[in-house]
């Protein structure tokens, strides 16, 4: 008899913020115990939610890591179809930086001709949509007694962009790490701690320097490399490394050559992400 899966993740968008046909902006499903976690809203989140059976209404609650347009440019769509498509009033729980309160407010403002074109439109819609905003810096992001899921969050190195926070998601003794955009750091480290799984966003510093962008080369400083996302792997006792929100995109056929660079650091397993790629864990 197989056992239930308990945990699930999903990478939603494998992309960075540069346009890709194949890859969505950066968003991470974290299903466990029942619970649907969306980490960052990032180009596409919507199509890539669809494909992994899922609609706004279903969902849990949305956490951020940071407030880069391309971790979140797709926040608004969420928060119009969560509020569209609910039958009942239906607030979006959502989690990110000190910070965040003040972005969602002005998120809504930003949607206001959209909502007051639908509460006009629609006799059973009366009010605007809600979030329900917690702010998190360092510490406990959820505690959920019913399910036995837990959410911690750390602060990460992402600087000039400050603040910035990594999650552990923790249930039945399992846990994975989304640890956003940030250099090697303590936060880091102190999340990954015997993770089985770490998703790490990279970039490639030694292709970005090819790239005749004086713009792209200010990317380097504030990202974790293959080789970063590898030794903090290594260093923290992490079963499975995954890449994602590759810079630059990985061109086809070079996928092995990113991974290999990564075991170069890290014995456990590297997988390469793309869009709806799920490991249960
Ligand atoms: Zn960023
Ligand atoms: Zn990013």
């Amino acid at each position: 008899m197989t056992q239930s899966v308990l945990v699930k993740l999903t990478i939603l968008g494998s992309g960075g913020p540069i346009p890709d046909p194949h890859r969505a902006g950066p968003s991470t499903l974290v299903q466990a115990g029942g619970l649907a976690l969306v980490f960052d809203a990032g180009r596409g989140v919507l199509m890539r939610l669809a494909g992994a059976g899922l609609l706004p209404p279903m969902l849990t609650r949305v956490l951020l890591t940071h407030r880069h347009s391309d971790h979140i440019t797709d926040l608004n769509d969420l928060i119009t179809m969560r509020w569209a498509m609910s039958p009942l009033p239906n607030p979006l729980p959502l989690t990110g930086p000190p910070g965040t309160t003040e972005l969602i407010t002005r998120t809504i403002a930003m949607l206001d001709d959209d909502i007051c074109y639908r509460i006009a439109h629609h006799d059973d819609l009366h009010e605007p949509p809600r979030c329900d905003v917690d702010e998190v810096h360092d510490g406990v992001a959820i505690d959920d007694a019913a399910t036995g899921v837990r959410v911690v969050a750390a602060p990460t190195d992402h600087r000039p962009v400050h603040p910035t926070v990594g999650y552990r998601v923790e249930h039945d003794s399992k846990a994975i790490v989304i640890a956003g955009d940030t250099v090697p750091c303590d936060g880091l480290d102190r999340l990954c701690d015997g993770a089985d799984v770490y998703v790490q966003t990279v970039i490639r510093p030694d292709l970005v320097a090819k790239v005749p962008s004086v713009r792209l080369q200010d990317i380097v400083d504030y990202h974790s490399s293959v080789e970063d996302a590898a030794r903090t792997a290594k260093k923290n006792g992490v079963g499975t490394l995954v890449l994602t929100h590759m810079v630059p995109s990985p061109a086809p056929g070079a996928e092995e050559e990113w991974i290999d660079m990564a075991r170069q650091h890290f014995d456990g397993e590297v997988v390469l992400a793309q869009d709806l790629l799920t490991r249960d864990v």
